[in-house]
């Protein structure tokens, strides 16, 4: 993958406010001037792609196509390993039309307790990020980032969201959802860069934002 820096106008291809609020969170201090494909009224495409680098590049690449501005985009999940990896790519959707993440949540552990799946190992999940950016040239740069965890019952913590209360990262005893915004996905120095969306932004950061 060729480097290229990304400056200026930066269209963030989300219509989910808690993703944009990371990745606004993300870009600020690289000087790019982020707007949301929402702000433009830009069409969501259909997500066909079947991985998560697909969709992310589904994403961006409509956005930078229809706002003629580089665009970003992530696709992101959580995925179960005694589930077979579900929910996966289909992590926005078990929260159904209303986005009821607490009911997702209660179907992940429902399948969990019919499989008997009780310590932490048989409860092992991890969260990943597949960010790409593509420029209306088509230009593309593309990155993945995963962080490890168990799946803890009762969802924890009133912080982030959609399953962030029921995701106990590795080497930490508090969930996503009883972390500050800066644990979560904060980047060196001041942070961890522990989130998945924080880790495969570190590794754009090297290819897009301070080469
Ligand atoms: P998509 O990337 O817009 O397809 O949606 C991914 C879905 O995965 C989100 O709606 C959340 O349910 C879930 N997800 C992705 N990242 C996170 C996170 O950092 N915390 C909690 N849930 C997440």
């Amino acid at each position: 993958m060729v480097s290229r820096r990304l400056e200026g106008r930066v269209v963030i291809a989300t219509h989910n406010a808690g993703k944009l609020k990371e990745m606004r969170e993300l870009l600020a201090p690289f000087g790019v001037e982020a707007i949301s494909a929402g702000e433009l009224d830009l069409p969501e495409p259909d997500e066909t792609g079947i991985t998560f680098a697909e969709n992310a590049f589904i994403k961006a690449h409509s956005a930078a196509t229809l706002s003629g501005l580089p665009a970003f985009a992530d696709d992101s999940g959580l995925c179960v390993e005694a589930l077979n990896g579900d929910p996966g790519l289909y992590s926005a959707r078990w929260a159904g039309p209303t986005k009821d993440f607490y009911a997702a949540m209660s179907k992940i552990e429902s399948n969990l307790q019919e499989k008997g799946a009780v310590t932490p190992e048989q409860r092992r999940a991890w969260f990943v990020s597949a960010l790409s950016v593509v420029w209306p040239d088509g230009h593309r740069l593309e990155v993945e980032g995963r962080v490890d965890g168990t799946l803890v019952w009762p969802p924890r913590g009133p912080a982030g969201f959609g399953y962030d209360p029921m995701f106990l990262p590795e080497g930490h005893s508090r969930t996503f959802g009883e972390m500050t915004p800066e644990e979560k996905h904060g980047l060196p120095p001041r942070g961890l860069g522990l989130s998945h969306r924080a880790r495969a932004f570190l590794a754009l950061v090297d290819l897009c934002l301070a080469v």
